[in-house]
């Protein structure tokens, strides 16, 4: 159970003062994701990315102009714009040595007559400009009597906001969870974490950032900012090897097949197995027939053959009398692996079954598992419900793992006796994260891809040349060629998203007629795999799409992806998508639209893109080119996201938190005593209570 003393932080936004279910639901949308409701604790961690530093006060004549200062002077006179006009309204004042305008488009008159009365003394901070000759401030961001300036924050942070929250709403709710921050003990207690220069404690770390004193408080590199993303690594750190540790110590089993399925399999195969391909499965079964329990990760780039090593891993289980289970994120990928493996399952003898949410002879089917009439089981999440029992579930593979988190590994790998895990990733992984998201995993790897893979074509092109785009494709299309056409990926909404999706197909289904198909997330999944298929089977040519398709998707007739606005995609994504064509015989290419004029870094991604096909180096310059604000787990980078640490600037403590962690459990396995109790605050704070279960069931 969660310490009483975090209740407060845990408490929903609602119980501040001052806010209601209207800014409630802007915060909910602010500060969490999937819409759930935004907590006290949220608000914490919502930090500034910018302060407005109004310590620089001055006389009129000698303040500096262009940036923000705080000036000390009398109101003159006011001219209001004539009825009807467009004007702006200017206030005139002045101190000993200058006079400056005030200038206020469109603005509410009554406020400004009340605000700045003539005659009157007014303290007013903007940005000063010169213009036309004379001083001026458009727009000053405060304009305060005496009683406001004893009350106003010097350097004052400043927020992400969302459309109709405004910043002073929400700079208040933080002030007031501010209120609500607990002292909590200290849970650092390692040598060389308590050498870390001056480390504030978390509440001083966070009253820091939100209070700031001057604007380097709030510096990713400074001691608040590097505490709290420290916490936060050594939290996940911390729960990665209480997993670990859990799944290590509960019982293992050998599972040591024959290798009679596998050769069938291996004989009908229309290709050899690479080098890389073999020596994975090699690993594999080692730690298949080790009597310890198997955590491990096979990461390969797309297309390089893991679901034939996942396959051959799963026929060693059955072999040894056991089942295997293949787990998938979405019912498209579990639908397409089965129809990937099925073939040479089956000419292997293997009883191979779908098993989604709503297939109809679902029931059929669970009791055929439950009695170990299927052999190799294929679904997504619908897996690990508790409906579902296995007879004797020797493997779980999951695939694509980072949509998956430490979680359901857990809950799958609780679906059987000793079941070993091997998990898929999607893409590669830069080696330097590896250890964030897997450090709980042993590794295989994929380096190169088959051989006889065609390189794709890629180009780059401005959003202006669309109509080459369109002769090109249909050409291409006279000639057989299917395309995927992908459309800008807008961070804030799936609808907005989905609207340009439509509007786009609209305009090609005016070229193209009915060879245009269209699939995105709003869609029933009967529509989106009804698409889907067409396209497949070649019904429609063209397949307009969300990034719905950008994992694991597999149609080799298609060798043309478009991805429109391509300078909003990351670069690991743009590497997904182009991956979705080059596999078939036909050449392939792939068609960068992009908006004019490019960024610095999207000129880079794009060209690194056109430069190489290595997943493995395109995941490196990623991470690399990750700059400024982009945290990973943004939508972009489609892992799982740390609040507060950014692994551009907070790399480095990454180590140091995954040895913090090996040291806590080798000193003080069960969090025990007071720095035990500590670190169950730590976890609880970041979330990581599942892993605090852990310490409970032994
Ligand atoms: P991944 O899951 O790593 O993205 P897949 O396992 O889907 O890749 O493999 C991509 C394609 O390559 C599939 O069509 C598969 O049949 C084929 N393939 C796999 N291994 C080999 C190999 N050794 N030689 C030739 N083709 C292969
Ligand atoms: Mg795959």
């Amino acid at each position: 159970m969660r310490p009483s003393l975090l209740n407060p932080l845990f408490a929903p936004a609602t119980s501040l003062p001052g806010v209601g279910s209207k800014i409630a639901k802007l915060l909910d949308k602010l500060v969490t994701e999937s819409g759930v409701g935004a907590r006290v604790l949220d608000l914490l961690f919502h930090l500034p990315y910018a302060t407005i530093d109004r310590r620089t006060r001055a006389k009129i004549a000698e303040a500096p102009f262009d940036r923000v200062v705080l000036i000390e002077a009398q109101v003159v006179e006011h001219y209001p714009p004539g009825p009807r006009s467009r004007a702006p309204y200017k206030v005139l004042v002045e101190d000993e040595t200058g006079d400056v305008l005030l200038v206020f488009f469109l603005t509410n008159h009554a406020w400004i007559e009340k605000s700045l009365p003539v005659g009157e003394r007014r303290w007013i901070s903007g940005k000063l400009e010169l213009w036309d000759g004379h001083r001026q401030i458009v727009h000053p961001d405060r304009v305060l009597d005496a009683e406001g300036l004893a009350k106003m924050q010097a350097v004052e942070p400043v927020y992400g906001l969302t459309e109709g929250l405004p910043p002073r709403v929400l700079g208040k709710a933080i002030a007031a969870a501010l209120e609500r921050l607990p002292d909590l003990p200290e849970w650092h207690h390692v040598p060389a974490v308590a050498k870390m220069p001056a480390m504030p404690s978390f509440a001083a770390a966070l009253r820091a950032l939100h209070r700031p004193e001057n604007p380097e408080a709030i510096e990713p590199t400074g001691p608040a900012r590097v505490r709290l993303a420290y916490d936060e690594l050594l939290a996940h750190q911390l729960a990665l090897a209480l997993t670990r540790e859990h799944l290590r110590c509960a019982v293992g089993r050998a599972t040591q097949g024959d290798g009679r399925h596998a050769a069938k399999i291996l004989s009908s195969l229309p290709f050899e197995l690479t080098p890389a391909q073999t020596r994975a499965l090699a690993e594999i079964r080692a730690d298949l027939a080790s009597p310890s329990r198997m955590l491990r990760l096979l990461q390969g780039d797309v297309g390089s053959g893991k679901t034939i090593v996942a396959l051959l891993a799963m026929a060693s289980a059955v072999e040894a009398g056991r089942e295997a289970a293949l787990m998938a994120p979405t019912e498209l990928l579990a639908r397409q692996h089965y129809a990937g493996i099925a073939e040479y399952a089956e000419a292997a003898g293997l009883r191979i079954a779908l098993l989604t949410g709503r297939s109809a002879e679902r029931a059929r089917l669970l009791s055929a598992l439950a009695s170990g009439e299927i052999d190799i089981a294929i679904g997504t999440h619908a897996l690990f419900q508790e409906s579902v029992a296995f007879r004797d579930l020797g493997l779980a593979v999951v695939d694509e793992q980072h949509r998956f988190g430490v979680h359901q590994r857990l809950a799958l790998g609780a679906k059987g006796k000793a079941v070993d895990i091997l998990v898929m990733t999607a893409t590669p992984i830069p080696r330097s994260l590896v250890l964030t998201y897997f450090g709980d995993m042993d590794v295989s790897t994929l380096p190169e891809k088959p051989p006889g893979r065609q390189p794709i074509d890629t180009r780059a092109l401005p959003l202006e040349r669309i109509g080459e785009v369109t002769a090109r494709l249909s050409r291409a299309l006279a000639t057989g060629s299917r395309a995927y056409w992908v459309c800008p990926l807008v961070e804030e909404s799936e609808a907005i998203d989905v609207a340009a999706a439509e509007a786009r197909f609209a305009t090609l289904k005016e070229i193209f007629g009915g060879k245009v198909g269209l699939v995105h997330g709003r869609m029933k999944s009967e529509d989106r795999d009804r698409a889907m298929q067409a396209f497949a089977a070649g019904k429609t040519q063209i397949l307009v799409a969300t990034t719905v398709i950008e994992v694991g998707v597999d149609v080799p007739e298609a060798n043309i992806m478009v991805i429109e606005r391509a300078e909003r995609f990351g670069l690991a994504q743009l590497h997904q998508l182009r991956g979705r064509v080059g596999r078939g015989k036909a050449k392939s290419s792939c068609l960068l639209l992009y908006k004019t004029p490019l960024g610095e870094t999207a000129k880079a991604r794009i060209e690194i893109l056109r430069e190489t096909q290595d997943g493995f180096r395109i995941a490196e310059e990623d991470l690399r080119l990750r700059g400024e604000g982009d945290v990973l787990g943004t939508k972009q980078s489609g892992m799982p996201g740390f609040k507060l640490a950014r692994l551009d600037v907070h790399g480095d403590l990454l180590k140091l938190a995954h040895e913090e962690a090996r040291h806590i459990l080798a000193t003080n396995p069960k969090l025990e005593g007071g720095q035990g109790k500590a670190l169950l605050l730590l976890l609880y704070l970041f979330e990581r209570e599942t892993a605090v279960k852990l310490l409970g069931a032994g």
